[in-house]
């Protein structure tokens, strides 16, 4: 494939092979360098001295954005975390004793400060086309105060749980800040989760409340909310957890499908409150709950591709700093630019990139209810021209899903808004990473391939647009206040050029605090392994450059005849070839190599694997890696097990793999007949 690019974009010259893509680095265009907030490495390195060597001073400054109804008492140190197991309990904390209130800093603070009340925070775009609706920064503040009030009046209170089991609609975000504005602690899960799933949440969490909706729409389908969250109580009440009030959003008759559905109303249970009736007599006023900046904001459950999720708990203050900042430098995010992250709500992505991020910057989003691909392959384009999109963030899976469809229509629509075009979730391969960038961003946008996690708040290493040179594949650099550091299987330091687990030396404001109800697990997770460090769980690559690669999860890493390969590396090697459209690589044990490789893949729509695919596919992982890494079985799968966040779960391909059926926690996974059709040529 041959490259067309601008002179100034490609430092690494032009028509290259996509072989050679990882060597390649792609300046920042001109035109997003020469107005950022940050416009060379020169400033970005000067800004990560002093974030990493004077983090009181740094974080002092962006503090200092923000509203506290009470600063600090005199005394208290800025920060104050132990990340040395063997020297104490693991802490962090960040500003304690000082008070604020997030909901009232991106509403009331910035509606005041910025004068952005009349502004649009929310466009909502319904599955279908024509349903569609916005809010400004004020009628949002009114919704707020008037479901904050009707949360008090049915008891709700400082640090009780609100679990939000919601499509993604405005009410999503109203409820989160209602919670935060009353001090409750919020527990978004995702809207696809099953009625099992759910339980599970409320119980660990011990729900007081859950807010949902009567039902949503994906696709053609109608998913059954109300009833799924039904079952739920029953099955908490089953096992000695009483949730107290489920309040419900009637959505579906605002939606102009509802016409053709002829549905009576779900709210008929004794727990069953309307969301519209108890906010009907509410006052649009809601004095703050002056919280301490350590006091709880949320808790968030892991998309669980490794095990069982954890509770992650996220607090105040930092978790605040933190989104604001990464939103507003990450996608360089100027007013007027409208943002749109395809991410759910009931990610870490959603709650940082779609609610407290932006409305901090006193940004406008677009929430968009439906998937990527309803009706068709071309709706991403829709809406992009519809709303000039200036920013959009979505997850390689999404980016894959749109690549398999050749013929783009890019040339019908108008995209030219677009400036920066962002990545999370799973490591990019080149391929997906070079169709982003010239097919969606014309090779005009800067890609963000952000690497983070629920635990880390926010983005952790990661390009910013006007500043980095990209090298596709690669999350480049850390962000202001991460310390990263590559460790070898001892624990100690790998300098320079290498390879080794993904570490961070040193507290940044938005991590998370605690597992909820279980701090020895948080202990054992992340700081066990090396004492001193926060562990990430991932390995991680530093090239001759300094650049930093994510080479995927240490737990899923192969070990083929004592060389260690990562899966992300043997996986875009597979993903090269121009037949497949999606692959995943597990180990087997093999009597003489001890571990070898079992590949499955998917190809693209309507083809059918055949021995010259399967040896061209081999051929690419040999000449890409080496003969140790050539495939012992490629597995053809019309689809692969992911979590409900789109991610790949490799443990349960390494047990499809090893012919086992025991698959574990599978409570996270997004659909179950892609196992059922994955099980049997297996067993053959
Ligand atoms: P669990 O912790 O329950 O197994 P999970 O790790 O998938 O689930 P998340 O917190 O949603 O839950 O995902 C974080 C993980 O996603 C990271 O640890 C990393 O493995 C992967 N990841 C996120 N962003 C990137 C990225 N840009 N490049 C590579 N990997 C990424
Ligand atoms: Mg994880």
């Amino acid at each position: 494939m041959a490259l067309k690019l601008n002179k100034e974009d490609n430092i690494g010259g032009q028509d290259n092979p996509v072989s050679r893509l990882r060597e390649m680095a792609f300046k920042p265009p001109k035109r997003i360098a020469n107005y950022a907030y940050v416009q060379s490495m020169d400033d970005y390195e000067a800004m990560y001295e002093l974030s990493v060597n004077d983090p009181e001073k740094f974080w002092g400054q962006i503090a200092e954005e923000f509203y506290f109804e009470r600063d600090q008492p005199e005394g208290e140190p800025f920060f104050h975390y132990n990340f040395d197991i063997t020297q104490g309990p693991i802490c962090f904390n960040m500003l304690k004793g000082a008070k604020t209130n997030v909901c009232y800093n991106v509403l009331d603070w910035n509606i005041q400060r910025r004068g952005i009340g009349k502004n649009i925070a929310i466009h909502w775009e319904g599955s279908e086309t024509d349903d569609h609706w916005s809010i400004t920064y004020d009628e949002l503040l009114v919704e707020v105060c008037r479901f904050a009030n009707a949360l008090k009046s049915l008891g709700v209170k400082k640090g009780d749980r609100v679990v939000v089991y919601m499509p993604m609609i405005a009410e999503i975000t109203i409820t989160m800040l209602a919670c935060a504005r009353i001090g409750a602690v919020h527990s978004v899960v995702f809207g696809g989760y099953s009625a099992e799933s759910l339980a599970g949440r409320l119980i660990d969490a011990k729900a007081v409340v859950v807010v949902t909706a009567d039902g949503a729409f994906r696709g053609d389908k109608v998913i059954p909310l109300k009833e799924i969250t039904d079952k739920a109580i029953q099955l908490c009440l089953e096992q000695g957890h009483n949730v107290e009030h489920s309040i419900v959003v009637e959505h579906l008759p605002r939606l102009k499908k509802y016409e053709l559905m002829g549905k009576k109303s779900c709210i008929q249970g004794p727990l069953d409150k309307s969301y519209h009736d108890i906010i009907a007599n509410q006052s649009d006023i809601c004095v703050p709950e002056w919280v301490d900046a350590e006091d709880p904001l949320f808790i968030l459950y892991t998309s669980g591709s490794t095990g069982k999720p954890k509770g992650v708990l996220h607090t105040t203050a930092g978790y605040m700093m933190y989104a604001a900042l990464t939103f507003k430098m990450v996608f360089d995010y100027k007013p007027g630019d409208v943002f749109w992250c395809t991410a759910d709500i009931g990610w870490i992505t959603g709650h940082t990139m779609m609610v407290y991020g932006p409305l901090a910057n006193g940004a406008t989003v677009v929430l968009y209810e439906g998937t990527p691909l309803y009706p068709s392959y071309t709706r991403p384009w829709t809406v992009i021209e519809k709303y000039k999109i200036s920013q959009i963030f979505t997850a390689p899976t999404v980016i894959r899903s749109l690549m398999k469809f050749r013929n783009s229509p890019m040339l019908r629509h108008d995209i030219s808004s677009l400036k920066v075009l962002g990545t999370a979730g799973e490591p990019i391969n080149p391929e997906a990473w070079l169709w982003y960038f010239q097919t969606l961003g014309g090779t005009k946008c800067p890609i963000v391939d952000t690497y983070w996690q629920t635990e880390t708040g926010g983005p952790c290493i990661t390009p910013l647009p006007g500043a980095t040179p990209t090298k596709p594949g690669s999350a480049t650099f850390p962000f202001f206040g991460i310390v990263p550091e590559l460790l070898d299987e001892d624990g100690h330091v790998v300098e320079g050029e290498g390879e080794g687990y993904l570490v961070f030396k040193q507290a940044w404001p938005g991590m998370m605090r605690t597992v909820y109800g279980d701090h020895a697990r948080f202990e054992e997770t992340y700081f066990r392994r090396f004492p001193g460090y926060y562990y990430t769980g991932d390995g991680a690559k530093r090239d001759s450059d300094g650049y930093i690669w994510i080479t995927g999860r240490v737990d899923d890493m192969l070990n083929v005849s004592g060389h260690l390969l990562s899966t992300a590396q043997v996986e875009a090697a597979i993903l090269e070839h121009k037949c497949v459209s999606e692959a995943a690589a597990v180990p087997i044990e093999h009597p003489v190599k001890g571990e070898a490789l079992y590949c499955f893949v998917v190809l693209n729509e309507g083809l059918e694997m055949n021995k010259s695919i399967i040896g061209e596919i081999n051929d690419k992982v040999r000449d890409k890696i080496g003969p140790i890494a050539t495939p012992e079985k490629i597995h053809l799968a019309q689809g692969l097990p992911k979590t409900r966040s789109g991610k790949i779960m490799r443990r349960i391909l390494r047990k499809i793999a090893a012919g086992e059926t025991d698959f574990g926690d599978i409570s996270t996974l997004a659909d179950e007949s892609v196992l059922a059709a994955l099980i049997k040529p297996a067993k053959q």
